[in-house]
């Protein structure tokens, strides 16, 4: 009895570190196995979703927006004013960029996901979001000759560790064949959150955030650009960014957005 003892004592050391060992190891399989057993929920409504991150039933509560719209900021008309006829806010404040689309209408659903896409690492909502908005944008993705992403300061993207605006820009940029080109314009300054600002403090917030690298300039004169970004609230910061890129001698900006907020009236 005591010879046989003998060896499983010399070999108990050994026999715990690869125990341990495999613990980690099963540890991180059983972990990666859940992973991919867990089905995928909705971000809206919690309820289980195949592939993509938003139900059948959320995406049909989106208010996508649909003609009749303002020809230059894309915002939905209540009736038909008929072709050429163009909302308030573009007769009274027209922006630096030319013309404006958005996919949906920023409404409690659309918050959702652009909050998840934002701040929860759900990039498995970008290919549905990107592709809605390649969707609203074709008219403007006919003569464009590349998708600038609106950036963010490089202090933010490195806690964020990556741009929202750049990830739905190559999803656009697949579904259209037009290429990203992220690293032209730079965010020089690092701004305050919009959020809680009024019209006017956000436009002073973003003024000269944004700027085109001299060494690329050559690159964005004569261009036809668009702009991409996340949400379209005030437009101040897409505006910054269009008269950047206008210094810089760009022919035309426009800018394509997932959601966009609409004021009823
Ligand atoms: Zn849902």
């Amino acid at each position: 009895m005591d010879a046989d003892a003998a060896p499983t004592r010399s070999l108990a050391a050994p026999l715990r570190a690869a125990w341990t060992a495999g613990r980690h190891m099963l540890t991180h399989v059983a972990r990666l196995a859940l992973d991919i057993a867990l089905p995928t929920l909705c971000v809206s409504c919690r309820e289980p979703v195949d592939g993509e991150g938003v139900c059948a039933a959320c995406w049909a509560k989106l208010s996508f927006i649909e003609r009749p719209y303002c020809p230059r900021l894309g915002i939905p008309f209540v009736y038909d004013p008929g072709p050429d006829m163009l909302s308030m806010e573009a007769i009274a404040s027209p922006p630096a960029y030319q013309r404006a689309r958005a996919a949906v209408r920023y409404d409690d659903v659309a918050r959702t996901l652009v909050h998840a896409l934002k701040y929860q690492d759900r990039t498995d909502l970008a290919p549905a979001m990107g592709r809605w908005m390649a969707r609203a944008g074709g008219e403007l993705l006919k003569g464009a000759d590349m998708l600038v992403p609106v950036p963010l300061h490089w202090r933010r993207a490195w806690r964020r560790r990556y741009n929202q605006s750049a990830a739905l820009a190559q999803i656009i940029s697949r579904q259209s064949g037009v290429k990203v080109k992220a690293e032209v314009l730079h965010r020089v300054r690092a701004t305050e959150q919009q959020i809680g600002l009024s019209r006017a403090q956000r436009a002073t917030n973003v003024q000269g955030a944004f700027q085109v690298s001299p060494d690329r300039q050559a690159e964005i004169q004569g261009r036809r650009i668009i702009l991409v970004d996340d949400v379209l609230t005030s437009g101040a910061t897409l505006d910054a960014c269009a008269r950047a890129l206008l210094r810089a001698k760009a022919a035309q900006v426009d800018v394509l957005v997932f959601a966009r907020v609409v004021e009823i009236r």
